[in-house]
Protein backbone atom coordinates (compact mmCIF):
# COMPACT_ATOMS: atom_id res chain seq x y z
CA UNK A 1 0.00 0.00 0.00
CA UNK A 2 2.27 2.19 -0.79
CA UNK A 3 0.84 5.24 -2.66
CA UNK A 4 -2.55 5.01 0.00
CA UNK A 5 -1.74 8.10 2.08
CA UNK A 6 -3.98 9.35 5.47
CA UNK A 7 -4.77 12.48 7.11
CA UNK A 8 -4.30 12.60 11.23
CA UNK A 9 -7.18 15.50 11.46
CA UNK A 10 -6.85 15.38 14.81
CA UNK A 11 -3.60 15.77 17.27
CA UNK A 12 -1.57 17.66 19.85
CA UNK A 13 2.11 17.67 18.06
CA UNK A 14 2.67 21.49 20.33
CA UNK A 15 2.13 19.11 23.51
CA UNK A 16 5.42 18.92 25.89
CA UNK A 17 5.07 15.23 25.74
CA UNK A 18 6.82 16.28 21.87
CA UNK A 19 9.36 18.37 23.42
CA UNK A 20 12.16 16.01 22.76
CA UNK A 21 11.43 14.63 19.20
CA UNK A 22 9.06 16.54 17.35
CA UNK A 23 10.87 16.58 14.11
CA UNK A 24 11.10 13.39 14.46
CA UNK A 25 7.75 12.24 15.17
CA UNK A 26 6.38 14.50 12.10
CA UNK A 27 9.16 12.44 9.63
CA UNK A 28 7.84 9.19 11.37
CA UNK A 29 4.49 9.91 10.11
CA UNK A 30 5.06 11.37 6.84
CA UNK A 31 6.98 8.28 6.02
CA UNK A 32 3.87 6.03 7.38
CA UNK A 33 1.89 7.78 4.78
CA UNK A 34 0.54 10.27 6.79
CA UNK A 35 0.32 12.81 4.28
CA UNK A 36 -1.04 16.03 6.73
CA UNK A 37 -1.17 16.26 9.88
CA UNK A 38 -3.79 18.78 11.95
CA UNK A 39 -2.68 20.47 14.79
CA UNK A 40 -6.05 22.15 17.03
CA UNK A 41 -5.30 23.79 19.79
CA UNK A 42 -6.00 24.40 23.56
CA UNK A 43 -5.73 28.06 24.72
CA UNK A 44 -4.17 31.14 22.99
CA UNK A 45 -0.44 30.62 23.76
CA UNK A 46 -1.05 26.97 22.10
CA UNK A 47 -2.71 28.58 18.95
CA UNK A 48 0.37 30.20 18.79
CA UNK A 49 2.66 27.85 18.88
CA UNK A 50 0.37 25.23 16.40
CA UNK A 51 0.74 28.50 13.95
CA UNK A 52 4.70 28.69 14.39
CA UNK A 53 4.84 24.92 14.13
CA UNK A 54 2.42 24.60 10.27
CA UNK A 55 4.33 27.31 9.00
CA UNK A 56 7.38 25.38 9.64
CA UNK A 57 6.33 22.07 8.33
CA UNK A 58 4.36 21.82 4.69
CA UNK A 59 2.42 18.80 6.21
CA UNK A 60 1.16 20.52 9.45
CA UNK A 61 -2.33 22.95 9.54
CA UNK A 62 -3.26 24.75 12.81
CA UNK A 63 -6.14 25.06 14.53
CA UNK A 64 -6.48 28.07 16.94
CA UNK A 65 -8.98 28.33 20.07
CA UNK A 66 -10.16 27.63 23.80
CA UNK A 67 -10.38 24.11 24.84
CA UNK A 68 -13.53 23.76 27.10
CA UNK A 69 -10.75 23.06 30.14
CA UNK A 70 -9.15 26.62 29.49
CA UNK A 71 -12.46 28.44 29.46
CA UNK A 72 -12.40 30.06 32.43
CA UNK A 73 -9.26 31.91 31.99
CA UNK A 74 -9.73 32.88 28.37
CA UNK A 75 -9.92 36.97 28.24
CA UNK A 76 -12.04 38.71 25.76
CA UNK A 77 -8.90 39.97 24.42
CA UNK A 78 -7.60 36.44 24.37
CA UNK A 79 -10.53 36.11 21.72
CA UNK A 80 -9.61 39.09 20.11
CA UNK A 81 -6.10 37.78 19.39
CA UNK A 82 -7.44 34.36 18.33
CA UNK A 83 -9.63 35.93 15.40
CA UNK A 84 -6.48 37.74 14.64
CA UNK A 85 -4.50 34.52 14.56
CA UNK A 86 -7.60 32.33 12.67
CA UNK A 87 -6.64 34.79 9.74
CA UNK A 88 -3.33 33.53 9.31
CA UNK A 89 -3.16 31.31 5.90
CA UNK A 90 -2.10 28.50 7.74
CA UNK A 91 -5.39 27.97 10.06
CA UNK A 92 -7.74 25.75 8.59
CA UNK A 93 -10.29 25.90 11.58
CA UNK A 94 -11.55 27.13 15.25
CA UNK A 95 -10.57 24.47 17.90
CA UNK A 96 -10.60 22.92 19.64
CA UNK A 97 -13.31 24.20 21.41
CA UNK A 98 -16.57 22.77 22.84
CA UNK A 99 -18.21 21.26 26.57
CA UNK A 100 -16.76 19.03 28.97
CA UNK A 101 -19.05 18.17 31.83
CA UNK A 102 -16.68 15.01 32.73
CA UNK A 103 -13.75 16.71 33.78
CA UNK A 104 -15.66 20.33 34.47
CA UNK A 105 -12.38 22.29 35.10
CA UNK A 106 -15.06 25.35 34.17
CA UNK A 107 -17.86 26.25 35.20
CA UNK A 108 -20.49 25.22 32.77
CA UNK A 109 -22.30 28.36 31.87
CA UNK A 110 -18.73 29.82 31.34
CA UNK A 111 -17.83 26.86 28.84
CA UNK A 112 -20.93 27.68 26.70
CA UNK A 113 -20.53 31.20 26.38
CA UNK A 114 -16.65 30.87 25.60
CA UNK A 115 -17.78 28.10 22.88
CA UNK A 116 -20.84 30.19 21.52
CA UNK A 117 -18.30 33.45 21.39
CA UNK A 118 -15.99 30.92 19.29
CA UNK A 119 -18.63 29.45 16.95
CA UNK A 120 -19.16 33.62 16.30
CA UNK A 121 -15.49 33.69 15.30
CA UNK A 122 -15.90 31.20 12.79
CA UNK A 123 -18.98 32.60 11.76
CA UNK A 124 -17.45 36.23 10.84
CA UNK A 125 -14.29 34.22 9.28
CA UNK A 126 -16.30 31.07 7.93
CA UNK A 127 -14.05 29.14 9.05
CA UNK A 128 -15.27 25.17 10.09
CA UNK A 129 -14.83 24.35 14.12
CA UNK A 130 -12.98 21.27 15.82
CA UNK A 131 -15.51 20.51 18.21
CA UNK A 132 -15.11 18.53 21.43
CA UNK A 133 -17.64 17.43 23.54
CA UNK A 134 -17.86 14.62 26.84
CA UNK A 135 -20.24 14.05 28.88
CA UNK A 136 -22.44 17.07 27.36
CA UNK A 137 -23.39 16.36 23.63
CA UNK A 138 -27.27 17.52 24.35
CA UNK A 139 -26.02 20.95 25.40
CA UNK A 140 -23.43 20.97 22.40
CA UNK A 141 -25.67 20.36 19.77
CA UNK A 142 -28.21 22.49 21.29
CA UNK A 143 -25.68 25.51 21.74
CA UNK A 144 -24.11 24.84 18.14
CA UNK A 145 -27.89 24.57 16.50
CA UNK A 146 -28.66 27.89 17.85
CA UNK A 147 -25.66 28.99 16.45
CA UNK A 148 -26.31 28.35 13.04
CA UNK A 149 -29.68 29.29 13.27
CA UNK A 150 -28.42 32.95 13.90
CA UNK A 151 -25.96 32.69 10.91
CA UNK A 152 -27.19 30.66 8.34
CA UNK A 153 -25.05 31.72 5.89
CA UNK A 154 -21.74 30.15 7.95
CA UNK A 155 -20.27 28.26 4.92
CA UNK A 156 -22.99 28.27 2.62
CA UNK A 157 -21.75 26.68 -0.49
CA UNK A 158 -24.62 26.58 -2.61
CA UNK A 159 -28.00 27.13 -1.36
CA UNK A 160 -28.80 22.62 -1.78
CA UNK A 161 -25.74 22.17 0.56
CA UNK A 162 -23.65 23.89 2.89
CA UNK A 163 -19.92 23.20 2.79
CA UNK A 164 -19.13 21.01 5.83
CA UNK A 165 -19.25 23.40 9.59
CA UNK A 166 -17.06 20.99 11.57
CA UNK A 167 -16.39 17.90 13.03
CA UNK A 168 -17.38 16.58 16.42
CA UNK A 169 -13.46 14.63 17.70
CA UNK A 170 -13.30 11.44 18.98
CA UNK A 171 -16.93 11.28 19.14
CA UNK A 172 -18.20 8.96 22.48
CA UNK A 173 -22.15 9.83 21.31
CA UNK A 174 -24.23 7.11 20.42
CA UNK A 175 -26.10 6.47 16.97
CA UNK A 176 -29.01 8.45 17.33
CA UNK A 177 -26.46 11.66 18.27
CA UNK A 178 -24.12 11.17 15.51
CA UNK A 179 -26.86 11.33 12.88
CA UNK A 180 -28.11 14.87 14.57
CA UNK A 181 -24.68 16.05 14.33
CA UNK A 182 -24.16 15.26 10.67
CA UNK A 183 -27.80 16.90 10.54
CA UNK A 184 -25.56 19.68 11.41
CA UNK A 185 -23.38 19.09 8.62
CA UNK A 186 -20.72 17.91 10.85
CA UNK A 187 -18.03 15.03 10.54
CA UNK A 188 -17.66 12.26 13.43
CA UNK A 189 -14.05 11.79 13.88
CA UNK A 190 -12.65 8.41 15.38
CA UNK A 191 -9.54 8.36 17.49
CA UNK A 192 -7.41 4.10 18.11
CA UNK A 193 -10.50 3.88 20.62
CA UNK A 194 -12.48 1.88 17.78
CA UNK A 195 -8.94 -0.78 18.76
CA UNK A 196 -10.12 -1.15 21.86
CA UNK A 197 -11.70 -4.19 23.01
CA UNK A 198 -14.53 -2.64 25.29
CA UNK A 199 -15.65 -0.10 22.60
CA UNK A 200 -18.38 -1.50 21.62
CA UNK A 201 -20.63 2.19 21.42
CA UNK A 202 -17.67 3.62 19.17
CA UNK A 203 -17.27 0.40 17.13
CA UNK A 204 -21.44 0.99 16.53
CA UNK A 205 -21.26 4.22 15.53
CA UNK A 206 -18.14 3.91 12.79
CA UNK A 207 -20.25 0.95 11.59
CA UNK A 208 -23.60 2.83 11.44
CA UNK A 209 -23.00 5.87 9.45
CA UNK A 210 -21.58 6.64 6.31
CA UNK A 211 -18.50 6.70 5.24
CA UNK A 212 -18.77 10.19 3.85
CA UNK A 213 -19.53 11.22 7.15
CA UNK A 214 -16.26 9.97 9.07
CA UNK A 215 -12.73 11.57 10.02
CA UNK A 216 -10.00 9.83 11.70
CA UNK A 217 -7.59 11.30 13.98
CA UNK A 218 -5.23 10.18 16.66
CA UNK A 219 -5.63 12.71 18.91
CA UNK A 220 -1.79 12.14 19.94
CA UNK A 221 -0.08 12.18 22.60
CA UNK A 222 -3.27 10.44 24.14
CA UNK A 223 -5.59 7.25 23.66
CA UNK A 224 -2.32 5.30 21.58
CA UNK A 225 -4.29 2.46 19.88
CA UNK A 226 -4.02 -1.18 19.99
CA UNK A 227 -0.64 -2.56 20.23
CA UNK A 228 0.42 0.27 21.87
CA UNK A 229 -2.07 1.21 24.35
CA UNK A 230 -0.89 3.03 27.61
CA UNK A 231 2.25 4.57 25.38
CA UNK A 232 2.28 7.71 24.18
CA UNK A 233 0.54 8.30 20.86
CA UNK A 234 2.20 9.36 17.56
CA UNK A 235 0.54 9.94 13.99
CA UNK A 236 2.31 7.16 12.31
CA UNK A 237 -0.39 5.32 13.99
CA UNK A 238 -2.75 6.26 11.92
CA UNK A 239 -2.72 3.13 9.67
CA UNK A 240 -3.65 0.96 12.58
CA UNK A 241 -6.87 3.32 13.29
CA UNK A 242 -7.48 3.21 9.85
CA UNK A 243 -7.17 -0.45 9.18
CA UNK A 244 -9.80 -1.32 11.96
CA UNK A 245 -12.13 1.25 10.66
CA UNK A 246 -11.94 -1.27 7.10
CA UNK A 247 -12.53 -4.36 9.10
CA UNK A 248 -15.60 -2.71 10.89
CA UNK A 249 -16.23 -1.61 7.58
CA UNK A 250 -15.50 -4.63 5.36
CA UNK A 251 -13.68 -2.39 3.12
CA UNK A 252 -10.43 -2.45 1.76
CA UNK A 253 -7.98 -0.02 3.74
CA UNK A 254 -7.39 1.75 0.53
CA UNK A 255 -11.15 2.94 0.38
CA UNK A 256 -10.81 3.90 3.93
CA UNK A 257 -7.65 5.95 3.10
CA UNK A 258 -9.31 7.57 0.04
CA UNK A 259 -12.50 8.42 1.16
CA UNK A 260 -11.65 9.98 5.36
CA UNK A 261 -8.44 12.30 2.95
CA UNK A 262 -11.52 13.17 0.83
CA UNK A 263 -13.33 14.61 3.64
CA UNK A 264 -10.58 16.27 5.06
CA UNK A 265 -10.04 18.17 1.68
CA UNK A 266 -13.65 18.85 1.81
CA UNK A 267 -13.64 20.56 5.63
CA UNK A 268 -10.09 22.21 6.00
CA UNK A 269 -9.55 22.46 2.21
CA UNK A 270 -6.02 20.84 2.85
CA UNK A 271 -5.10 18.26 -0.01
CA UNK A 272 -6.52 17.61 -3.17
CA UNK A 273 -9.91 15.90 -4.29
CA UNK A 274 -8.94 12.52 -5.57
CA UNK A 275 -10.24 12.39 -9.28
CA UNK A 276 -13.58 10.00 -8.91
CA UNK A 277 -11.97 7.13 -11.25
CA UNK A 278 -9.14 6.86 -9.33
CA UNK A 279 -8.22 2.81 -9.05
ZN1 LIG B 1 -7.69 17.26 21.05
Amino acid sequence: MNDVTFVDSHLHLTAKEFDADRDEVIARAVDSGVRFLVNPAVDLADSRKAVELAEKHASVYACVGVHPHEAAKATENDLRELEELSRHPRVVAIGEIGLDYYYDFAPQDVQQRVYADQIAIAQRCNLPIVVHTRDSIGDTIRITEECIRKDSGWRRRDAQRPAPRGVFHCFSGDLAAAKKVIMMRFYVSFPGIITFKKSELAQTVAAGVAMEDLLLETDSPYLAPVPHRGTRNEPAHIPLIARKLADIRSLPVEDVARTTSYNVYDLFGIGDPEPLNAA
